[in-house]
This record gives structure tokens, C-alpha cells and sequence, in this order.
């Protein structure tokens, strides 16, 4: 697997608006994008930095996985994310490697990314998301 950089770190919040204050108003950061993902029942917000995003993930909906998550281990860090090239082939070699995949096949993420899940419990319990950004 030809692993690049952190794409992103995602971070359950239970208030966009609120949390987005903390990275502008404390940190100077800029929020660039805001957007729904309906798949994933979460409304996110964009950071860059360096070349790495914070993305910060709102629940859309009481039983959506981000929603749960709030639920079991409060408001935090949920997800990193790796930029990978071939994204196809990362997923498969995970997979030959004994690492339990939620997503088979890639699916489409938020700023168009193509993304793919690896199961916490193979990660040593981390949700560990590979994704590539072929708009480039
Ligand atoms: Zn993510």
C-alpha cells in the first residue's frame, strides 16, 4: 500500500456551529467548506491544515453512525484519515491482510473523495479510513 499523508482527522462534535468557533476564533483556522454526506447521516466542516483537513462530523440523524458513536464515547476524535494511491488495491490488500473491511468496495465520500473504512477492531481501535482524491 503506497500510503501519501493524513488526509484528514474526523472529529465527532455535537454542534457544528459551536465547535467551528474553537478552530476559527482559538486555533485561526478557516472553515472552507461545509457539507452534508446524507450516506453517512453527518453534516461536516472543512479545515486545512498544512496539508492535512480537520473535518468535523455533526449527526444528521439519532441513529446515524456519528450519532452513536456521541452516544458510546462522547464528543472526540472518530476517524483518521490516510491518502492512498489506488485506492481499489489498498482496500484489497487490507483485506488479504486479514483486516476487516466495512466498505468492500470504495464509496464516495465528502469533497468528492473516494473513501473506504477499516473495521476498529483490526486496527487496534481506530477507525482508520483509506481515501484518494482522483480529481487530481
Ligand atoms: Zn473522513
Amino acid at each position: 500500500m503506497e500510503t501519501t499523508h493524513i488526509e484528514h482527522i474526523g472529529i465527532a462534535v455535537k454542534s457544528l456551529e459551536e465547535s467551528i468557533r474553537f478552530y476559527e476564533d482559538v486555533l485561526g483556522l478557516k472553515c472552507y467548506n461545509i457539507e452534508e454526506v446524507a450516506d453517512q447521516k453527518v453534516r461536516t466542516a472543512f479545515f486545512m491544515v498544512g496539508q492535512t483537513k480537520i473535518e468535523l462530523l455533526e449527526s444528521t440523524a439519532g441513529d446515524g453512525p456519528v450519532a452513536r458513536f456521541l452516544e458510546k464515547r462522547g464528543e472526540g476524535i472518530h476517524h483518521i484519515a490516510f491518502a492512498v494511491k489506488g485506492i481499489e488495491d489498498a482496500l484489497e490488500h487490507a483485506h488479504k491482510m486479514g483486516v476487516h473491511t466495512i466498505d468492500k468496495q470504495p464509496r464516495k465520500g465528502a469533497e468528492g473523495l473516494d473513501i473506504a473504512f477499516l473495521h476498529p477492531k483490526s486496527t487496534f481501535g481506530v477507525l482508520t479510513e483509506l481515501c484518494e482524491d482522483r480529481s487530481k
